[in-house]
């Protein structure tokens, strides 16, 4: 192994990954530090995303939804297939086995591109030198032109709700339940909580969701986030807002737990308990004293607009540094630090980075919400279309919820939209794209959408915000 390269990378995930298969694709030589080990001792590539993030949540998702489909879909559709059972395993060996397929295919990638990749813990020194302690506690020093750093992020953790891995468990322990829990608390009505608990519910889990705070998803669009509140708790989510968790305790295999509300203390015994209450920057043992690299007062490694950090030539991309906490953000940012290296002034787009809750319906969003633009005093235009008005839908019974699209009142340029409805993850990305392209709803409305599509909606919404939709009685476009 050389002990020079032009970059190191620290960390595997879709950040560090995508920033070193980039960086060895422009000529540069690139070595990954990685320190997660699979069964076999051997480094584990993919990160937070692959391994215990994105992917196998997914899959456990795709997987309890087919579930809820033969359950309680097919007949309508004139199929019967008797009463569906699940083979938890069978579905937990599915998701391991998408996993090793992807996390193998970046070794390949590795490979292909000519990323040196190596095992080890890494820690930033002085003067863009990079320290690796190998799974052995060995110990060596790599010297880089150039340092990325991408080590993620890992689950919070309270003192109230102390995992043990067992009855208390956070997102990793929650995607390997070996059976449906007869009744599943879920401690964080976010994000992750709302994801995982779906998982269990769709499988027959009685699963009561607390969160301290009194309204539910309050990052995304107000409108959105309430209707999504009454799908989720027609799904049978009981979701309990302003219910802070303040102890829990485990007997005779039960977990009971306390949590302060507006009416008291109450209390709920579970037979598994999630705690699902964000995520923190992972820096542990991660820069030496004199590196140079700075946190901010969050924690996360301070970066400007282009990712680079205090220090001449390191870099820090993805979950350790501002921002969401989405894959997609920390690989772009990946391509940027890796394309401003040489000297290429690539820029993420911060203002058109979607995201997706992947429940069903599906919730998903891009630019500024409702609430955002009065706050920040923009005068905007809204346009609303249900998927109870789309044939597409309609013909795939999947009605519920609607498509958003709010426009600068003045310029008439796209400034956000909100789904949630069925693919709602792929349609609002039509409007990512037409952002980045600085579409105005008018370009949206004439734009010629096939029929019949979930896309339609969009086409609608878009033709909704200057009360011109087609297939809905249109009222005044609101201010
Ligand atoms: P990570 O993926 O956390 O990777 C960091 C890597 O660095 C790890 O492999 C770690 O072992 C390694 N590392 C850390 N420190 C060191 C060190 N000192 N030396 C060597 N290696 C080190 N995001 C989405 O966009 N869509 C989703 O659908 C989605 N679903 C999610 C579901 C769950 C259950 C969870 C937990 C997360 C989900 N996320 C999702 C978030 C997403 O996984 C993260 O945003 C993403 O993985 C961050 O990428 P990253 O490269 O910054 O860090
Ligand atoms: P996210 O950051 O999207 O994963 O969401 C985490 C959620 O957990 C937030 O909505 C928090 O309000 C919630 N939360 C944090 N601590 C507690 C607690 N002690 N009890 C209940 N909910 C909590």
């Amino acid at each position: 192994m050389a002990d020079k390269f032009d970059v190191v990378v620290i960390g595997a995930g879709p950040g560090g990954y995508v920033a070193a298969i980039k960086a060895a694709q422009l000529g540069l030589s690139t070595a990954c530090v990685e320190q997660w080990l699979d069964d076999d001792g051997k480094v584990r590539l993919g990160g937070t995303c692959l391994n215990v993030g994105c992917i196998p949540s997914k899959a456990l998702l795709d997987s309890s939804q087919k579930f809820v489909e033969a359950r309680d879909h097919f007949e309508l559709h004139g199929i019967s297939v008797g009463k569906p059972k699940i083979d938890v395993g069978a579905m937990l060996a599915r998701k391991e086995k998408i996993v090793d397929q992807l996390t193998g295919g970046i070794t390949g990638l590795f490979k292909h591109n000519g990323v040196t990749s190596i095992q080890g813990r890494g820690k930033v020194l002085a003067g863009c030198k990079v320290e690796v302690t190998d799974k052995d506690g060995k110990t060596s020093v790599i010297e880089a032109g150039n340092i990325i750093i991408a080590a993620g992020s890992v689950p919070v953790s309270i003192p109230p709700a102390p995992i043990d891995g067992k009855h208390i468990v956070d997102s990793t322990g929650a995607l390997e339940f070996d059976k449906v829990p007869k009744r599943l608390g879920v401690i964080g009505a976010g994000v992750i909580g709302l994801e995982l608990g779906s998982v269990w519910a769709r499988l027959g889990s009685d699963v009561v969701m607390l969160e301290a705070l009194d309204s539910l998803l309050p990052m995304m669009d107000a409108q959105i986030a309430k209707e999504s509140g009454k799908i989720f708790k027609k799904q049978g989510l009981d979701i309990r807002l302003g219910c802070r968790v303040t102890a829990t305790s485990v007997e005779k295999g039960k977990v009971k737990v306390t949590f302060d509300t507006a009416d008291g203390e109450q209390e709920e015994i579970f037979d598994k308990l999630i705690v699902s209450v964000g995520r923190r920057p992972r820096t542990e043992d991660l820069l030496s004293s004199d590196c140079g690299v700075n946190l901010d007062e969050r924690g996360f490694i301070y970066v400007n607009d282009y990712c680079a950090t205090d220090a001449p030539h390191v870099y820090a991309v993805g979950d350790v540094v501002r921002g969401p906490m989405l894959a997609h953000k920390g690989s772009e940012e990946g391509i940027m630090a890796v394309e401003r290296i040489v000297g290429k002034p690539v820029q993420v787009n911060y203002d058109c980075i979607p995201s997706v809750i992947y429940t069903h319906p599906e919730v998903a969003a891009v630019g500024k919400t409702e609430q955002e633009l009065k706050s920040d005093g923009v005068a905007y235009k809204a346009g609303v279309f249900p998927f109870a008005a789309s044939g597409r839908a309609l013909a795939a019974n999947d009605t519920d919820g609607m498509v958003k699209i709010l426009a600068d009142a003045e310029t008439d340029r796209v400034l956000g939209c909100h789904i949630v409805g069925p693919s709602a993850a792929d349609l609002v990305q039509q409007v990512v794209i037409a952002m980045e392209f600085g579409s105005s709803a008018e370009d949206l409305a004439l734009t010629v959408f096939g029929h019949p599509t979930l896309s339609e909606a969009v086409h609608e919404a878009a033709l909704a915000v200057h009360g011109q939709a087609i297939h809905i009685a249109n009222r005044k476009s609101r201010k």
